[in-house]
């Protein structure tokens, strides 16, 4: 079924005292919140990851991997496979993101085989994609999350889509204060919805969750997440405190 979801990226921040004091604030603040088919993720940096875990088990939130190496084990200095993560109760991992593509050059054919590596292991996958400005500038949004879609994920077996969260991120507004307006989201969210059906069929695109990714802030996540293909949200410096977060949380 499809669920609501708030996903905090963490990213390079916060050492071990920093994650477990944001955990016990995250914590604190959603503790009595109503949380009916809707899910509370956190992605904390690889080494935070099972001290992490260890301290969410009594709660309603979630810890995943911002990243995975596609290949079993080997040498391949400074990765983490799936069964590592999988060893450490992690259960979910973020792939795809800008910044992975961007500034670690993982193109669309890495993303395919890292995204099958994460399902064939039984991990839930969080596919990232989205635009940049100049492929929005230029009408050439669809065309290229399109494109991104086909090479990286459309492949997947029917069966694997329980498996999958896709998050459309924007390139242009990640970490720059620029949101997309919950009517070019919407628009977004409705043709990503629709190539899912086209591809597969409209109960596995009604049943996805679809994120939105993007300078989501407590003062706009509600008008964002009102839309009716928004599912909720992929969110990174929001998330990176308590109250701020929670906050993006009570507005789905
Ligand atoms: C992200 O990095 O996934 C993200 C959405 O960042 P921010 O919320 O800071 O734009």
């Amino acid at each position: 079924m499809r669920q609501k979801i708030v996903a905090g990226n963490w990213k390079m921040n916060n050492d071990k005292e920093e994650t477990k004091t944001l955990i016990e604030g995250l914590k604190k603040e959603i503790e009595n919140l109503p949380l009916d088919n809707t899910r509370v993720i956190v992605a904390p940096s690889f080494v935070n990851l099972e001290s992490a875990v260890n301290q969410s088990e009594d709660s309603n939130i979630e810890v995943v991997a911002q990243n995975m190496h596609q290949t079993k084990n080997g040498a391949y200095t400074g990765e983490v496979s799936a069964d590592m993560l999988k060893s450490i109760g992690i259960k979910s991992v973020i792939i795809g993101h800008s910044e992975r593509r961007s500034i670690f050059n993982e193109n669309d054919e890495i993303l395919a085989e890292k995204v099958d590596a994460a399902l064939a292991n039984g991990l839930e996958v969080i596919f990232c994609f989205g635009e940049k400005l100049e492929e929005r500038k230029t009408d050439n949004h669809l065309l290229e999350v399109g494109s991104q879609l086909k090479n990286s994920i459309l492949h997947i077996a029917a069966e694997d889509w329980k498996n999958v969260v896709l998050a459309y991120e924007p390139v242009w507004a990640i970490g720059t204060g620029e949101t997309a307006s919950p009517e070019q989201a919407q628009e977004m969210h409705a043709f990503i919805r629709n190539v899912v059906a086209k591809n597969f069929t409209q109960e596995i695109a009604d049943n996805v969750s679809i994120l939105y990714g993007g300078s989501v802030k407590p003062t706009n996540a509600e008008e964002i997440f009102s839309k009716p293909d928004v599912d909720g949200g992929l969110i990174g410096g929001a998330s990176l405190k308590a109250t701020d977060f929670s906050a993006i949380i009570k507005a789905i």
